[in-house]
């Protein structure tokens, strides 16, 4: 759609359906008669725009609720209900990220150097109080290594029938309630969207294992380092991502499943330990994440292997296409050669 505004004020106005399901039964948009879960660009979508140079936008954004209800979102407000939206990426700001109205029940903490909200609707299960102790060892471990962390962190949670899993935002998450803090396979669905936060990046139409596979390898590495879980179970959480990964045909497409994101991290596993001895253990993978995350918008694998050239001083063997081609082997059946 496109809109001409015209004279010194226009006004658009629209109506929209918050509901959505993202697998049947579950949502990963919805409103009931207590609460809304929604993202900010379900509400107001993104919008290019067309317009003098010497001009720029001033964004506010204001609820007006049903009595008893709060909003939480991702920005600071400035008055009752009203928000400024200020992206400095951006010409036309625009709000971004995940929102909660409704009867809420939030707890909130500064963490580093992080405000770190926890909502979901009033009585649901959500860990709020839990949530906020793990990341109170685990943020900081992240921010050591990404230090792009924004400064106000909002995860919103809720129950059945939302979407059962973890979806990132800007300065923002959505975690379905059931999920624990850390899973049996010694991941963190919490960790892995914190991870996306930081990094700010997503692929290009063949790179979504740079992204994912990045994400989760932040997860289990801040785990580690965290002493969130010991180098015997971080050893065989890699060990299961090498079953996993087996069941990847190809790293190379728009969408990275579970097998892939597992082989993806292997592929980025190999690049740090190149990266590690081209340097003489000055530099790792970690600089290649920060200069990625700095610099955010979209990767290829071209980017990375410029950005992982930069850190080493040479360019890497273990990230050529041909190498990264390659079948995932058996860890035990030896090839020939
Ligand atoms: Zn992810």
């Amino acid at each position: 759609m496109t809109w001409q505004p015209r004279g010194h004020t226009a006004r658009l106005r629209y109506e929209f359906v918050v509901d959505h399901e993202r697998d049947p039964q579950r949502y990963d948009s919805r409103m009931t008669a207590d609460w809304a879960i929604l993202r900010a660009e379900k509400m107001i979508p993104r919008a290019s725009v067309t317009a003098r140079k010497s001009l720029h936008s001033r964004a506010t954004l204001e609820f007006q609720l049903p009595a008893g209800w709060a909003v939480a979102t991702p920005y600071g407000s400035v008055g009752e209900l009203r928000y400024s939206i200020d992206d400095p990426t951006r010409r036309f700001d625009q709000p971004g990220g995940w929102l909660l109205a409704g009867k809420i029940g939030s707890r909130n903490d500064k963490i580093g150097t992080v405000r770190v909200v926890v909502a979901a609707p009033a009585g649901d299960s959500a860990r709020r109080q839990d949530t906020l102790a793990f990341l109170k060892f685990t943020l900081p471990r992240l921010q050591e290594i990404l230090p792009q962390l924004p400064p106000r962190l909002l995860i919103v949670s809720a129950g059945d029938p939302m979407w059962r899993g973890g979806l990132s935002g800007p300065s923002s998450m959505f975690l379905h309630s059931d999920r624990p803090l850390i899973s049996e396979n010694r991941t963190s669905t919490l960790l892995h969207e914190l991870a996306h936060i930081a990094l700010g990046i997503r692929g290009d139409e063949e790179s979504d294992w740079i992204v994912e596979g990045l994400a989760e390898h932040y997860s289990l590495e801040t785990l580690r380092r965290s002493g969130g879980i010991s180098e015997q179970r971080y050893k065989q959480a890699l060990k299961h991502l090498s079953q996993w990964a087996k069941r990847s045909p190809t790293l190379f497409g728009s969408h990275s499943n579970g097998p892939t994101t597992a082989r993806a991290v292997l592929a980025l596993r190999a690049a740090d330990a190149e990266i590690r001895s081209a340097t003489g253990g000055k530099a790792s993978l970690d600089d290649v994440a920060r200069k990625l995350a700095n610099e955010r918008g979209t990767v290829s694998l071209v980017r990375l292997q410029k950005a992982a050239q930069e850190v080493a001083g040479r360019p890497l063997r273990s990230l050529e296409r041909e190498q990264l081609a390659k079948p995932v082997s058996a860890p035990t059946a030896a090839r020939d050669g």
